[in-house]
């Protein structure tokens, strides 16, 4: 269907290339619930060694890897604190508090520009009463925030508040390939920072599935009895994983190129005021509220002329690059966005 248009709704809809298929079609494969499958241990292995890790879990999705990271370090009537934008708590249907009787608490949404004092303030300890505190969740890049990169001093000052206070540090790390292409951070320098991290296979890097928790062995170990139990242990996936696997090897560095794209495509609007944030990654956040056009109508009007953008609400609308457009359909996608609201 999205084959006659310009597609930058998400970084999800890419296909997989031909090499990609030929690793997947050529992959050796085992039952993964009995550990056997060497496509899929050799991806957690290599996984694991890339953020400095002991070990490493395939899941189906980034939404199931990061509940179970969340079921790992909070336990039932237990409280994690993020933003009130994080994809934990914003698209993941409740599944903290439904599957893991976590309590949620949020720091007002500024996408990647934390403060860490102020967290430090929410954080409770236990006593009488008191809702515990048991970990911090942050977002490398920021979906909602427009794929504002956190910086590392931040992420390090996190560290030092989450250590201070005995409570660990998730990184919903769905794209955080994107962050050490931006910024250059080396994925071992951030996994250090964190307790656990989930990461997205499935997004900017092009595999049709897949995502990792990633940590301790003996999280792992408890990560993969959690997995099993939410109906997330698969057979012979090795075929995913060796998309995964290709994925890493060729799809990392060319995130320069989807940073490129969408910063041309960030280009073409900023004149019309609608840039919600500055675009470090491959996402460029709309904020048509001074505009004449709301978010529906210009998708109607951009879909009309062969463009696909996202509504994330009445006002909010986001373009998204990704390894499945060129320069030529980001020119054209460029060409009508700016026609567009210059009407
Ligand atoms: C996409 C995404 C996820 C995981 O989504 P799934 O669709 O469940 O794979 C998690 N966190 C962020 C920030 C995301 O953008």
């Amino acid at each position: 269907m999205a084959d006659a248009f310009v597609d930058l709704r998400s970084d999800t809809v890419t296909r997989p290339t031909p090499g990609m298929r030929e690793a997947m079609a050529t992959a050796e494969v085992g039952d993964d619930v009995y550990g056997e499958d060497p496509t899929v241990n050799a991806l957690e292995a290599d996984v694991a060694a890339l953020f400095g890790h002991e070990a490493a879990l395939f899941a189906p999705s980034g939404s199931m890897a990061n509940q179970i990271a969340l079921q790992l370090l909070v336990s039932p009537g237990n409280e994690l604190l993020c933003d009130a934008d994080a994809h934990v708590v914003t698209y993941e249907i409740g599944a903290a508090a439904a599957y893991g009787g976590i309590s949620s608490r949020t720091w007002p949404a500024v996408g990647a520009d934390i403060d860490p004092e102020a967290v430090a303030g929410m954080i409770r300890p236990d006593g009488y009463f008191a809702v515990p505190t048991r970990a911090i969740a942050v977002e490398q890049t920021h979906n909602r925030g427009g794929g504002g990169v956190i910086p590392l001093a931040t992420l390090r000052e996190l560290r030092r508040i989450a250590d201070d206070a005995e409570v660990a540090l998730h990184c919903d790390g769905a794209r955080i390939w994107h962050a050490h292409v931006a910024d250059g951070v080396p994925l071992v320098e951030y996994g250090q920072l964190f307790d656990t991290l989930s990461v997205c296979l499935s997004k900017g890097l092009g595999a049709p599935v897949g995502s990792l928790v990633v940590g301790s062995a003996e999280k792992i170990e408890r990560a993969r009895l959690i997995r099993k139990r939410m109906g997330g242990g698969m057979r012979q996936a090795g075929i995913l994983a060796a998309a995964g696997r290709y994925a890493l090897a060729h799809h990392v560095d060319r995130l320069a190129e989807d940073h490129a794209r969408a910063g041309r495509l960030a280009e073409a609007v900023a004149p019309f005021g609608v840039l919600a944030a500055a675009v470090r990654t491959n996402l460029v956040p709309l904020d048509l509220t001074k505009h004449a056009l709301d978010a529906r109508a210009l998708a109607a009007a951009a879909r009309d002329e062969g463009v696909l953008i996202s509504v994330l609400g009445p006002r909010t609308a986001r373009l998204v690059t990704h390894l499945d457009l060129d320069d030529a359909g980001v020119t054209h996608a460029a060409t009508v966005l700016t026609r567009l609201l210059a009407a």
